[in-house]
């Protein structure tokens, strides 16, 4: 099959809208609605920062890559990199190095953040004792004050995440399964956040899966696939089935999962306004008196010391 733009052979057939593309008409079909979104979400400035959380998965370095490529030739916008070492033995470390070797060759500020530093714990303590919670519970919180915090040391004005439309399509169906509005009302993406926390964004909001993997293939990039190994069969999991099931019956149910929900969310953050944050000793903001990561950390060093 030949692309629908060129003579040459198409990599892809898109479902949803019916196009064949070859590899060069295809990168700029993604990168095409890239930059929409970061346009839609974000009020860059001159001389404004981003960070980007990168774990040197495919999204997460496809989302990098992207960002790098659109501001490459804007002096007054700053792209950093924050990734995460949540200390898992023969699983982080070498995705840590994909993302150095990305950073350096790009002249890319690269920013490292460990669980050890940050709360003296790693995930190879952490998950064995985590009981009825999954690790990733732990994982989560953790990794949220780590990315916030060196945002913020880093005077970083957006943080970037590499959520792709399965990620989203997922979060969606799942918290209104749940019935859980006010958690909904928070997906976002949120132009004004409260003090203390760093606007998020995803570029690859409207990018599907598949889509962010042909990418990262196509266009030569170096990225970590193993699986973590305390990953557990979530919850989520369910509405990854759900989600393409309807996806494969029906092309284009992602994308209708995401539009209804941002014509939405202007109802859902009128009716669910932000509850006004503490600051915990830590210096994170928090609903109650201490966050959840100085929570969920003494939890677990009175575990440890026991
Ligand atoms: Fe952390 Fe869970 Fe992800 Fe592993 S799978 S890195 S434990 S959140
Ligand atoms: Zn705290």
């Amino acid at each position: 099959m030949k692309c629908d733009h060129c003579p040459h052979d198409a990599v892809t057939f898109i479902r949803y809208n019916g196009a064949h593309l070859c590899a060069h008409h295809f990168m700029k079909y993604v990168e095409k609605r890239v930059k929409r979104e970061i346009r839609r979400q974000i009020d860059l400035k001159p001389g404004d920062k981003v960070a980007v959380a990168v774990s040197g998965g495919k999204d997460s370095m496809v989302t990098l890559h992207l960002l790098n490529e659109t501001f490459r030739d804007r002096d007054d916008i700053e792209i950093h990199c924050i990734t995460i070492d949540e200390g898992i033995e023969g699983y982080r470390p070498s995705s840590i190095e994909i993302v150095k070797r990305y950073c350096a060759s790009n002249d890319i500020p690269f920013h490292l953040v460990t669980f050890k530093d940050m709360f003296d714990l790693t995930m190879d303590q952490v998950a064995p004792l985590s009981g009825d919670n999954s690790p990733c519970t732990y994982c989560g919180v953790f990794r949220r004050k780590c990315m916030n915090t060196v945002a913020k040391e880093i005077g970083a004005n957006y943080l970037a995440t590499g959520h792709n439309l399965d990620d989203m399509s997922q979060s969606i169906m799942m918290n209104f399964v749940r019935g859980d509005v006010e958690r909904l009302a928070r997906l976002g993406p949120h132009k004004k956040v409260q003090p203390g926390l760093i606007p998020r964004f995803a570029p690859l909001r409207s990018i599907p899966e598949k889509e962010s993997l042909l990418y990262a293939m196509v266009s030569g990039l170096e990225y970590h696939d193993l699986t973590c190994p305390y990953w557990e069969e979530a919850l989520r999991n369910q509405y990854r089935s759900v989600v393409d099931d309807l996806e494969s019956r029906s092309p284009g149910s992602k994308f209708s999962i995401l539009s209804s929900y941002d014509q939405l969310y202007p109802m859902l953050t009128e009716n669910y306004k932000a509850a006004k944050l503490n600051t915990c000793e830590c210096g994170e903001p928090t609903l109650g008196k201490r966050c959840k990561a100085c929570e969920l950390s003494e939890r677990m060093h009175d575990l440890i010391d026991r």
